[in-house]
């Protein structure tokens, strides 16, 4: 991207364009005033004192009025850009804002690129890079939850984390740098036990942000949910249950799920696009091929996948092992599956990679499970010596299998009746620890922003790289280095350091306008 020329002028259309009630013509730039008062009739708006709004008309070269409007001045720096700003708000005619722009353009403006306002915000020191995605993020945000973050990273809360960290990183940098310039004298002027300290204290602040972009990540895109099994294991009745209400069709008949059903279920304020599925056995007739078809297309996207075991059905933990493998192996979702052996993580993955949950539905017709249910309605999970018999040794084969990481965790076994709403709102929480991490704080900081989360996933690489050579006592240089890459990714986040290349990527998804 080509950095903006600060000396011009520019225009565009700040409100959607078509019929509206008021549409908003936006300038900025050293002549933004100067070029308002030419097509202006009301008072001088150069002699007018900042931030105040002015009624009077539009005129035509040809001197005819072309609307009645209210224009608002701000002189920089103390506007969004930072430079002289004004803003016509005329009727929404898309005439009338044609003809108004047409005006300024030849009377030298130009107009503006996508983003190019917020651009310049950043440009002339008005914002930080994190706070100008925020602004793209705001306009973007569709739920309360992504709009939250958003407001909270316009704000600045993850600038000044980011700043303290950096600055901590320059105090350590400046003592290995230190040790460099009296290099041929060997001299340690910090001890290397207390640079690991150091170290190790950057990076125990930079794992919760890291790992926050789970939650971030599903606050901001939502959270595309599959909700898999066999025909008739309950899956419509369970989507019903989770919704509260009647929406999928819920029969006897094998396979009547014809199509994928979307619904929108909120967690805590995450988005779970839940996606009833076609039963994934062999299609019986065309048109639920289609719909097995766009099954295996969706589960291709989920973030998570719950699959509904229909414990009352007779079907074996083995059986719903080798479906699980199978539905994994079509998983494109890293995390998805085990990349080592292509099998399921369990959400219980200990790094808390969103993968799948196994609802044991029908507990209400499962003596085991519904033993277990009356003795303690309170349980939270089921335990392996809750299954059958055979279960048990297919489960105690599998688990003592060398090389397998692939057991389902009894904790990812979630007994539920979904026809009569048992334990459905411990699954939710299972749901939503699935797509967050367990045990996270929605109130402290969390990066939405992939990436934000690629450079502090950089940076910590390079200061594990640092320990490394503290341990095995590389010279100074080779650590310092490390130390500069970590905090160039620090510098990124915040737009601090070399980001041009990067400019053309956040500015331009912007609308024109912003
Ligand atoms: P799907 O094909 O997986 O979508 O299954 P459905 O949701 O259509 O359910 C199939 C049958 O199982 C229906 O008759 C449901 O009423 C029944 N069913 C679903 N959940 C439960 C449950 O928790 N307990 C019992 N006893 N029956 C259930």
């Amino acid at each position: 991207m080509q950095i903006p020329d600060l000396s011009s002028t520019i225009v565009a259309l700040a409100t959607p364009p078509g019929v509206g009630a008021i549409g908003i013509i936006r300038f900025s730039g050293p002549r933004a005033i100067i070029i308002t008062d030419k097509i202006f009739k009301g008072k001088r708006l150069e002699n007018q004192p900042s931030h105040t709004a002015h009624f009077g008309k539009i005129m035509a070269d040809d001197g005819r009025i072309l609307d009645e409007v209210l224009v608002t001045i701000f002189k920089g720096p103390n506007s969004y850009t930072g430079e002289d700003t004004t803003e016509i708000s005329c009727h929404g005619s898309p005439y009338i804002l044609q003809e108004i722009i047409q005006l300024c353009l030849k009377h030298g403006a130009r107009m503006a690129d996508p983003g190019e306002f917020t651009l310049r915000a950043f440009l002339n020191g008005k914002m930080d890079l994190t706070q100008a995605e925020a602004v793209a993020d705001l306009i973007a945000s569709e739920s309360a939850a992504s709009h939250d973050v958003a407001i909270r990273q316009l704000r600045g809360g993850f600038k000044h984390e980011i700043q303290k960290l950096r600055e901590e990183l320059i105090h350590f940098a400046s003592l290995v740098e230190l040790e460099l310039d009296f290099g041929e004298e060997d001299v340690e002027f910090a001890d290397r036990n207390d640079l690991k300290s150091l170290v190790n204290q950057i990076r125990e602040h930079l794992c919760p942000l890291i790992q926050s972009f789970a939650l971030g990540n599903a606050m901001k895109m939502g959270v595309t949910t599959v909700i898999a099994g066999r025909p008739n294991a309950g899956k419509s009745t369970l989507l019903n249950a989770l919704l509260n209400e009647e929406r999928a069709i819920v029969s006897d008949i094998p396979g009547t799920t014809r199509d994928t059903i979307e619904e929108v279920l909120n967690i805590r304020g995450i988005q779970f696009r839940l996606i009833d599925t076609a039963g994934i056995r062999e299609a019986q007739d065309t048109i639920e091929a289609i719909g097995v078809a766009r099954t295996m297309e969706k589960i291709e996207q989920a973030a998570i996948l719950v699959y509904v075991w229909d414990v009352a059905g007779g079907m074996t933990l083995a059986e719903v092992h080798a479906d699980l493998a199978a539905l994994a192996s079509r998983n494109s979702v890293p995390g998805g599956t085990n990349s080592s052996n292509g099998v399921p993580r369990s959400t219980n993955s200990r790094n808390g990679v969103p993968g799948y949950i196994v609802v044991c539905n029908k507990m209400d017709r499962n003596p085991l499970f519904q033993t277990a249910w009356l003795l303690d309605p309170t349980l939270p999970g089921v335990h392996p010596y809750l299954l059958g018999d055979e279960d048990l040794t297919t489960f105690k084969k599998l688990s003592n299998l060398p090389n397998s990481s692939f057991i389902i965790h009894h904790s990812s076994l979630i007994p539920v009746s979904a026809k009569n709403a048992m334990n459905i709102e411990y699954l939710k929480e299972k749901l939503f620890e699935a797509a967050a991490g367990e045990g996270v704080n929605t109130e402290s900081i969390i990066v939405t922003n992939a990436r934000h989360h690629d450079a502090l996933r950089r940076a910590d690489e390079a200061l594990a790289d640092v320990l490394t050579g503290l341990d095995s006592n590389i010279t100074g240089d080779f650590i310092a280095q490390d130390i500069r890459r970590s905090l160039a990714y620090l510098g990124e986040i915040t737009g601090e350091i070399g980001v041009e290349d990067l400019l053309g990527n956040i500015f331009g998804k912007f609308c024109i306008g912003k």
